[in-house]
Formats: structure tokens, C-alpha cells, sequence
């Protein structure tokens, strides 16, 4: 069943049945059907179409924000910014899809070859519900332009989002069998993995539903492109202005109500620099993020996504302080019927907690205290994730020092966080397989075929 229930008041919205095996059946069959006619039209006409996309994404950013903000719990503003991204990668991919898809020549030891780039087929994409919009864009955006077509299933809780982006890109003019909404369970995802028309599979989210998706395009022999959890460490090596670093940092965290895949949720920082910072930290977040209703632009922490997700955050941070963990700000649920929970900051966290190890997806930030630089890397590299990491210094040259030690998919010099449409995004580790976005985001499902001449 996909619902929409608000997180902001518990009240249920409403209900749809999930798609029956006939109806993903014969989705599938729509892309399958759909590619050779898709990848003949030249790439301009394709690349046309996406840039057209984002302008219509651009004139339905408030309608896409209050959807999200009703399905998930967004600040209505962030919701804008959110689909203002949208925008910037469909532009990016339509504006540089055909130069990156151009043929390569190649100079051979003996001789010559051309490297011709080419689509796949038809792909799967399974996404989460924190980035509603901008999750499913990284995917879409690129594929379209190269030329795969695309069977979407969105999280169960985010159907009217799902709905929004479907009939944007029909607008746009992507043919109804190039790109196609299914309201498909999880428990449907195997089998329409096992399926021949269908060649790869992107999923972004959860830790649990990587390791069953990568199972099954394994099985079958398909590609997969895994954008999963994350634990990023966010190192303080030294700083000028210590109340603008705590502020930058403590924005970076509580993005999205803490529930971005990249937010830092370890703040590593170096000895003198520790107390001042966890007081400053604390004090910020108990007076600048104070819980109210997301749809109104001057709220400064929404709820969570769900009361389940509430709920799970709390139990995580209640185990922490069972086991000897400081509770320096926040730390509890907020009475009433909404997912809320208190903007939280915990130090004295020890590997002994399970908090030391897993992803925490909520607005709660975990201090940790390093005597060394060597001590600060250790420390950002003791987790099972590899997602981003941030370097917070004023020696570019130190900074850059450590960024290259860190083990992380991508490492981020005095900001947190974010996407840029040109800058690849992706991790090692549990935290995932391949890169979207920027120039590699294009190259996942794409058959580079040389031709040697
Ligand atoms: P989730 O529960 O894994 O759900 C993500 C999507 O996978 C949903 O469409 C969900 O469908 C589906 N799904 C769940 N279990 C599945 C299974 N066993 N087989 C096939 N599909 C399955 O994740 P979430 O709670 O929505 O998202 C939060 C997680 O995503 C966090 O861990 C976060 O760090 C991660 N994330 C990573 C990135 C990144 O770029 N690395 C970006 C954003 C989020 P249903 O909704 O129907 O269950």
C-alpha cells in the first residue's frame, strides 16, 4: 500500500493499492518497448527534452515542495531549494549530455579505435522518500540523455511526488514507454529484477534494501548502482571564527531534519578546540532549532519523516545515554501527535554503542574528541560507511592532507554536505556502488563500445 499519512499531525491523507504483478508486468514490458525507438532519436532531441523538463520543474517547484512537505515532512523552504537542484541537473545533463556523449578517439599502440558510448536498455530505479524529487533526478536525468529508458518505483510514502515527476517529464516530451511510475512493493522488486527486459537497477536508500537488491542483479547478471547510508565524519583541525564553523556545522546536520545520507553526523574535534565547541553546538541547536509545522517558512526543525522513524532515532539515542553516552542538548521526543524529536547532541559516544557504529537518521549530532590529526583520521575512519566527509581548517594544505587520507567517496573543504549537478556523488564501503551525478553519473549504464578502426 502506498499512504500518505503527515507527519507534522499524524492525520492520514490518504491510501493507494499498490500496483498488481499485471500492471508491473506490463510496465515493464512499456520500457522494454519503448528503448529502440528512445535511443534512435538523436541525442540533441533527447538532451531537448531534459532541458525542457527542468523548466517545468522550475514552474512546479512550490506545488513539488507542499507535496513533499505533506509526504515527508520537508520545510516548505528547503522543499524549494530541493527542486531548485532538480532543476540544475536536468539543465546540466541537457547542456553537457551530448558532449559527454560524443565519441572518443582513441590512439592505439598499433593502430586506431573510436570509444562510442551507448545506452543499455531498460533500467530500475528504487528510491527513498528524503529527497523525494532530487533522488529520482540524479537517476533520471543522465539515463534520458543517453538514452536508457526508466521504470520508477518511488517509496511507498511519497506517491503524489512520484505522480508530480511522471507527468513533468511526459510534459517535457518523454515518450509514455521511455519513462514510466509504478506503484510496486518492495516485495515485487526480486521478481522484476529476474526479468530479462529489464538490464540494471539504481537504488538509493537503506543499508538492508542495498544488500537484497545487490543480491538479486547479481543473480540475474545485471548491473547495480547502490547510493546508500552514511556516518560522516566532519573533522575541525582549527578554525578563525569558531561560532561561524559551529553554525555551518550544526546547518549541515540538521538539513532535511538530519535525514540526508550525507549529512555529518561525526563531528571530530581537536583537543583545545573540544568544550568550546560542544557548548556552542548545544547551545545552537536548543535555541535556533525549535520544532514546528514545516509548511510555514519560518520553522526551523520539521518533524521526521514518520513517527516510526521518530521513534527509532529516540530508541537509538535513549540506547546510547544507557550506555554511558553525554547528553548535551535535546534528546527527547516531542509530546503530541507529530514525528518530532528534539534537535540532540550526545558526546562521550565509545565503540561499546551500537550509536558508534550505525547511521543515525535524524537531527542528532555526535561529538568526539581527538588529541591528534592522526587521532581526527582514525577516528573518521573507524565506521563500516565510506559516504562523504568534511575538513573544516585554515591551512588549505593540511586540510587537503587529510581530505586525502579519509576514506570517503567524496571529501568537502570548510562546507558539508550538499549536491552539486557537476561534482560526481557516491560512496565506499556499506555506503554504496558507483557515482552519480557530474560526469561519471552518466557513464553507470552505459555500454563504452570501442570500434577499432
Ligand atoms: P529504504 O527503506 O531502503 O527505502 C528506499 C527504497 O527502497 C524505497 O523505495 C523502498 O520501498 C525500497 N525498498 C526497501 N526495502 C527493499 C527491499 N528489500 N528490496 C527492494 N526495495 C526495497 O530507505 P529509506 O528509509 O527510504 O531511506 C533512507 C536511507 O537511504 C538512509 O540509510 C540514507 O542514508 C539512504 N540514502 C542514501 C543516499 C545516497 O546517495 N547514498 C541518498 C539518500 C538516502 P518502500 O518504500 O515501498 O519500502
Amino acid at each position: 500500500m502506498y499512504s500518505v499519512t503527515n507527519p507534522a499531525t499524524g492525520e492520514l491523507v490518504e491510501e493507494i493499492p499498490n500496483s498488481t504483478d499485471e500492471e508491473v508486468r506490463a510496465a515493464i514490458d512499456r520500457v522494454h518497448g519503448g528503448f529502440a525507438a528512445w535511443r534512435a532519436r538523436p541525442v540533441a532531441e533527447r538532451a531537448a527534452i531534459v532541458l525542457r523538463a527542468a523548466e517545468l520543474f522550475a514552474e512546479r517547484a512550490d506545488e513539488l515542495a507542499a507535496i513533499m512537505t505533506l509526504e515527508m515532512g520537508k520545510r516548505i523552504n528547503e522543499g524549494r531549494g530541493e527542486v531548485g537542484v532538480v532543476v540544475d541537473i536536468f539543465r546540466y545533463y541537457g547542456e553537457r549530455g551530448p558532449e559527454l556523449l560524443a565519441d572518443e578517439p582513441l590512439t592505439l599502440r598499433g593502430g586506431e579505435a573510436v570509444l562510442t558510448k551507448e545506452p543499455i536498455g531498460a533500467l530500475l530505479g528504487v528510491m527513498p522518500w528524503n529527497f523525494p524529487a532530487y533522488q529520482v533526478a540524479r537517476f533520471v536525468a543522465p539515463n534520458l540523455v543517453l538514452g536508457n529508458t526508466i521504470l520508477l518505483k518511488h517509496a511507498s510514502i511519497c506517491p503524489r511526488s512520484a505522480e508530480v515527476i511522471e507527468d513533468v517529464l511526459r510534459a517535457a516530451g518523454v515518450p509514455a514507454d521511455a519513462y514510466v511510475n509504478v506503484f510496486a512493493s518492495s516485495r515485487q522488486v526480486p521478481w522484476m529484477l529476474e526479468d530479462p527486459r529489464l538490464v540494471g537497477v539504481s537504488l538509493t536508500g537503506s543499508e538492508q534494501a542495498g544488500i537484497s537488491v545487490a543480491a538479486e542483479a547479481g543473480r540475474n547478471l545485471k548491473k547495480c548502482v547502490l547510493e546508500l547510508g552514511g556516518s560522516d565524519p566532519l573533522i575541525v583541525l582549527d578554525t578563525d571564527d569558531l561560532d561561524e564553523t559551529v553554525k555551518i556545522t550544526a546547518t549541515a546536520r540538521m538539513r532535511n531534519c538530519g535525514q540526508s545520507c550525507n549529512a555529518p553526523k561525526r563531528m571530530i574535534v581537536l583537543g583545545e578546540l573540544y568544550e568550546e565547541f560542544v557548548d556552542r553546538l548545544a547551545k545552537r541547536v536548543t535555541e535556533y532549532y525549535v520544532p514546528g509545522d514545516p509548511a510555514d517558512p519560518a520553522t526551523t526543525l520539521p518533524p521526521l519523516a514518520s513517527r516510526a522513524a521518530a521513534d527509532e532515532v529516540a530508541a537509538q539515542v535513549e540506547t546510547a545515554i544507557r550506555g554511558g553516552a553525554t547528553l548535551r542538548a535535546g534528546g527527547h521526543r516531542v509530546p503530541g501527535p507529530g514525528a518530532y524529536l528534539e534537535a540532540t547532541v550526545l558526546t562521550d559516544v565509545t565503540p561499546q554503542m551500537a550509536a558508534y557504529h550505525e547511521e543515525i537518521f535524524g537531527p542528532v549530532v555526535l561529538v568526539f574528541r581527538a588529541e591528534t590529526e592522526e587521532e581526527a583520521i582514525a577516528l573518521a575512519n573507524d565506521t563500516p560507511f565510506g559516504l562523504g566527509a568534511s575538513v573544516f581548517g585554515t591551512d588549505r594544505e593540511r586540510a587537503v592532507r587529510v581530505a586525502r587520507r579519509i576514506e570517503a567517496g567524496m571529501v568537502y573543504l570548510n562546507k558539508s554536505g550538499g549536491s552539486e549537478a557537476d561534482l560526481p556523488f557516491g560512496g565506499i564501503k556499506r555506503s554504496g556502488i558507483g557515482r552519480e551525478l557530474g560526469v561519471l553519473g552518466i557513464e553507470e549504464f552505459m555500454n563504452k563500445k570501442p570500434i577499432r578502426l
